[in-house]
This record gives C-alpha cells, sequence and structure tokens, in this order.
C-alpha cells in the first residue's frame, strides 16, 4: 500500500493535516456516524506510532507497524464503552492514568483514541479533562465524536477540531465497489443510506431489500390496523442502525404525501411505497402530514442524541400518533 493512500479515500484533504509533524496533542475528529472516523482515526493512530515517518505517516514495515496491524501495540489505548454499558466510565480513565505518565515501551509516542468522546460520562470527562490541561510528555489524544456540539466547551477548547465531512455519491459508489459483489444492490443502498458509506455497506452486505420490504409491510399494517403496535415498538428499537433509518423512512413517506398533494408529477423519494402515499394523500389532511413529520423528526432527534430514554416507550408514542392521525381504523 503507497503510504499516503487511505482506506477511507474521501478523507485524503483531511489526512494531509497530519503530513507534517505537529505540535498539538489533543484531536477532536468530528462528523455524522457511519463515514469511516474510526477508520482514519486507527490510521492516524498508526502513523503517531511508527517511528520511521514523521507525522501521522505509516510506513507499514517497522515493528511499531507490524504490532498495530496485529492489534498488539502496547503504546496504542483504545478506549470505547464497555461492552453492555452505554457510557465510557471512570474507572477506565483511571486506568489510564499509569500509561499516560509513564514513558513509552517502544521508545515512540502513545496513543489513546477515545470512541466516541460524548459517550464518557461526566466524571469521567471532569478526570480526563485533567490529562488535556497537563499533556504528559509524547501522548497523543485521538477523540472522536459524531455529536460536537453536545460536548463540553471546556474539553473543545483544549483539542484542535478536525471536520470529517460526508464523501459524495460518486466517491461512495466508487468505494462500495471494492467492498461487495452484490453490485446489483449498490444503487438502493447509497439511496438508502443517504451519504454514510459504511451504513451503504453494511446494507448492500446484508439484507437491504428485506429491510425495506419489512418497512413498508409493518407500515401499512401500522395504518391499515394498528394491531402490530406493540411488536413494531419493541422489534425496531433492537437494532439502533436500522432504527434512525426507519424513522428516516417514515419521514420520506410523508414527504412523499405532500408530493401528491402540492406536486403532482415531482418525482418521489420512493416509488415504493407510492401506492401508501397517493393513498393517505387522497384521504388525510396536510395539516396531519405536517404534524406527524414534526413528531417523527423530533423523534429522530432524541434517538440520534444520547438522553436516556427508553426507546421503546419513545417509538410508540410516536406510532400511537401515526394510527391517530393517518390510521385507517380510527
Ligand atoms: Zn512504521
Amino acid at each position: 500500500m503507497n503510504n499516503s493512500t487511505v482506506s477511507v479515500p474521501w478523507f485524503e484533504k483531511e489526512k494531509r493535516v497530519f503530513k507534517n509533524p505537529l505540535n498539538h496533542h489533543a484531536y477532536i475528529f468530528e462528523g455524522v456516524e457511519g463515514i469511516g472516523k474510526t477508520v482514519f482515526t486507527l490510521e492516524i493512530a498508526k502513523g503517531f506510532l511508527c517511528n520511521s515517518l514523521p507525522g501521522a505517516e505509516a510506513c507499514n514495515q517497522c515493528q511499531s507497524c507490524r504490532l498495530f496491524d496485529q492489534f498488539n501495540h502496547p503504546d496504542f489505548y483504545l478506549i470505547k464503552p464497555e461492552e453492555d454499558k452505554k457510557q465510557i466510565s471512570i474507572n477506565q480513565i483511571r486506568k489510564l492514568q499509569e500509561p499516560l505518565y509513564e514513558s513509552s515501551f517502544l521508545g515512540s509516542n502513545k496513543v489513546f483514541i477515545i470512541n466516541p468522546l460524548e459517550k464518557m460520562s461526566r466524571e469521567a470527562s471532569d478526570s480526563f479533562l485533567k490529562n488535556l490541561e497537563e499533556p504528559p510528555e509524547n501522548s497523543i489524544f485521538l477523540l472522536i465524536s459524531h455529536r460536537y456540539q453536545t460536548l463540553p466547551l471546556t474539553i473543545k477548547s483544549r483539542a484542535i477540531k478536525v471536520n470529517m465531512n460526508q464523501p459524495d455519491n460518486e466517491q461512495i459508489k466508487t468505494w462500495l465497489n471494492l467492498q461487495t459483489d452484490h453490485k446489483s444492490k449498490i444503487e438502493t443502498a447509497l439511496l438508502l443510506s443517504k451519504g454514510k458509506p459504511f451504513v451503504a455497506a453494511e446494507m448492500v452486505n446484508f439484507e437491504i431489500d428485506d429491510l425495506r420490504l419489512d418497512f413498508i409491510k409493518d407500515i401499512s399494517e401500522l395504518i391499515k390496523t394498528g394491531n402490530n403496535l406493540l411488536e413494531v415498538s419493541e422489534q425496531w428499537p433492537k437494532d439502533p442502525m436500522t432504527m434512525l433509518l426507519r424513522l428516516e423512512w417514515m419521514s420520506d413517506l410523508l414527504m412523499d404525501c405532500l408530493r401528491h398533494r402540492f406536486l403532482p408529477g415531482q418525482n418521489l423519494t420512493f416509488q415504493d411505497s407510492d401506492s401508501i402515499s397517493s393513498y393517505l394523500s387522497q384521504h388525510f389532511e396536510s395539516d396531519n402530514f405536517f404534524y406527524l413529520l414534526e413528531k417523527t423528526n423530533s423523534c429522530w432527534n432524541l434517538f440520534n442524541s444520547d438522553t436516556n430514554l427508553r426507546a421503546d416507550y419513545q417509538l410508540q408514542s410516536l406510532l400511537v400518533d401515526w394510527i391517530e392521525s393517518v390510521g385507517l381504523a380510527r
């Protein structure tokens, strides 16, 4: 592999930021989830650990690079919420103090990735702040954030922000073509994943068509009878990634209802739910769609932010709104 290329090619520009040796110890990589921030940050980490090349370049040949590739580098620490835990705990930050203040095993940098930063508990965050304020020598913090705006100012002000932008569709398409043999699914995945290549890749390799079919089945049943309310409220939140997507599809369906009403003849976002959207547009007032659009979008925001909500209750309350506003059996 050429040293200057990254496996997430749309971040070439961001990679150049790290080309020369930098004199800072903390970076926040911020951007939406599903675009490859973690993959990119791991590559930067490997570069900072490599002894042979300056900046965040990795030679891919030295002992450090080899150990990193084997997930076995003694000066590399990846901190994320422990299994079945929602947050990064104060204990996890305490465990870092020893390696932070001791010299590195391989005589080069020590690199700490925190992923994602907003998952730190309040106590963990307070404790970590002290490390940021008085950074130990040769320690570099690579901090990943999907929700930069929610981070404490005290932390933000001590790290350099690196904006990670969403790639465009052409870039995602080229990349997807290298990731999968299921070429026929690429267009659908591109449309459904909304500019998130890693979500698209997951869709291409899994059963995206089935997911969409299930969604249409669930939503028509909900509108027709409402009988599946409890089942859907329990099932959907079990997979957080597709949960957000389903909520987006609900908004898209409402937008298509409004298109039928106000912009007849204009292309719908989704043809496969045309029978539902055209039926609804003929039988309900646009106020109902606007109302549900607002409810659905705020539910999406809730799921996308990290409050300790009971997901099934939140979804259930939204679905009740749907049944009351556009249900046929009400
Ligand atoms: Zn190396």
